[in-house]
């Protein structure tokens, strides 16, 4: 169980020596309880305190990461039930699954679309993280070829390697050495043989159970062999249990502090159908899986898992937002013409985006809102005439362009006058109201 900010106080030196940055001794402990600071801000606690209170402020979902280098992923470390309590920590991996029983094309399609998988989405990249090498040939040398091939052709990406059979994982995995591979398959039956693999090969061991109380005895059971690196799976395969289980687990882990169940769950919603499967993957992103396992990696399908999980990992009460500056889109001359949004990332984005498809080149001036969209920064009153001419007078651009023209959004014609009274010798042009009607205006400028 999590200890109370009593408890916590009591294992203090209760010196009130505030060199934690806090006033007194019962306010660092209030606030240790609540996980928003962490114990090492107080240098003179007791070695005694440190090893409770190391345990007890671990977060309840241990924190793992798979794969090396720069592809290398973190998971875990969560502390909440819902998004609006505290920002999720660590967004969920995509792993899609080569089975050694798929023909070589297939094969080699799968891995090159896992490679191309990347796209730039507000400023993140986001893409595929991981393979999940399936032996289902129940043969051991097919998987360690299939291991061959995906080391040689995608190095740097972290794999999965799921197989019940010790033989076979101990071949496919020595391709992997040094580079944290999950051990998918450790079951009541293996567990022996699987968790010594694991520690042998310094692989994450990845442990599945028939339902939920077989799983908390198993991982007990994988834990007392050694093996503290974990990731579950309850058995789940529909849409209902996952969402159960996956309830349950993280229910048990955030509120109960519940340790057999404390670990990242991976979740398999492999269909024939990708729909269905977009769908139950979409599912377990939302609904706390770390590592959900997909068959297929079309593009559409990219496209929606991404921006689900990339809703779900962003901070709710923290707008994302671009740095404040004129930005050059194309070669700008000094007779290009200027235009003026908000800094909020989707809008920067999409703005920029559609003056690029333009081709005519530009300068973009981003004003900070702190992170608002242009009508919401109007209505805050935080897009406004004054501040607007402020930021344009002070941004430098009156040097890197001969002319006076500012191109303002159409939803905030109503600036126009305000700006122009401010900004003396300044003409304001009002542009289009969406930005995709941004590439025809600019063009027929220019034309
Ligand atoms: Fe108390 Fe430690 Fe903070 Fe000093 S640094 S006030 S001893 S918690």
């Amino acid at each position: 169980m999590a200890l109370t900010g009593v408890e916590i106080f009591k294992l203090l030196p209760k010196t009130n020596c505030k060199k934690c940055g806090f006033p007194t001794c019962l306010a660092f402990a209030m606030k240790l309880a609540q996980r928003q600071v962490t114990l090492d801000a107080c240098p003179d606690v007791s070695d005694e305190a440190k090893r409770i209170l190391g345990e007890a402020s671990a977060p309840p979902v241990r924190p793992i990461t798979i794969g090396a280098g720069d592809k290398a992923v973190k998971m875990g470390e969560e502390t909440v039930l819902f998004r609006h309590e505290k920002k999720f920590v660590n967004p969920n991996v995509f792993a899609l699954e080569i089975k050694d029983t798929e023909p070589d094309d297939v094969v080699e399609g799968k891995i090159n679309d896992l490679l191309t998988s990347e796209i730039n989405r507000v400023g993140q990249l986001l893409r595929i993280d991981a393979f999940c090498l399936t032996g289902a040939s129940g043969d051991a040398g097919s998987l360690e070829g299939l291991a061959k091939r995906v080391a040689e052709k995608a190095p740097d990406v972290p794999v999965i390697i799921s197989t019940e059979d010790p033989e076979a994982a101990e071949a496919a995995l020595k391709v992997f050495g040094g580079k944290k591979a999950v051990l998918y398959g450790a079951t009541e039956a293996n567990a022996e043989k699987m968790a010594a693999l694991a520690k042998a090969n310094g692989a994450v061991l990845g442990v599945r159970a028939e339902g939920l109380e077989p799983l908390t005895a198993l991982t007990e059971k994988v834990k007392s062999l050694g093996v503290e690196d974990l990731v579950i799976d309850s058995g789940a395969r529909r849409a209902r249990e996952i969402l159960e289980h996956n309830t349950f687990i993280r229910r048990a882990a955030v509120k109960k502090n519940f340790k057999p169940l404390g670990y990242p769950v991976i979740n398999f919603v492999q269909r024939d159908d990708p729909t269905m499967e977009a769908l139950i993957a979409g599912l377990g992103v939302a609904k706390y899986a770390s590592i959900v396992v997909i068959s297929s990696a079309e593009k559409w399908k990219n496209l929606a898992l991404f921006t689900l999980r990339q809703n779900i990992y962003t901070d709710p009460q923290v707008p994302m937002q671009v740095e404040q500056k004129i930005y050059k889109i194309g070669e700008p001359t000094e007779e290009s013409p200027l235009l003026i949004t908000t800094n909020f990332s989707l809008t920067y984005f999409i703005v920029s985006g559609e003056v690029e498809n333009s081709r005519v080149p530009a300068h973009l001036a981003v004003m900070d809102c702190e992170g608002l969209s242009v009508l919401t920064a109007w209505a805050a009153g935080k897009f406004t005439g004054a501040k607007i001419a402020n930021f344009i007078k002070e941004s430098g651009v009156e040097k890197e362009i001969k002319h006076r023209e500012l191109i303002i959004p159409g939803y905030v014609a109503i600036l126009s006058g305000a700006i122009e009274e401010k900004l003396e010798g300044w003409k304001v042009t009002v542009g289009p109201r969406e930005a995709n009607a941004l590439p025809s205006f600019l063009r027929s400028r220019a034309a």
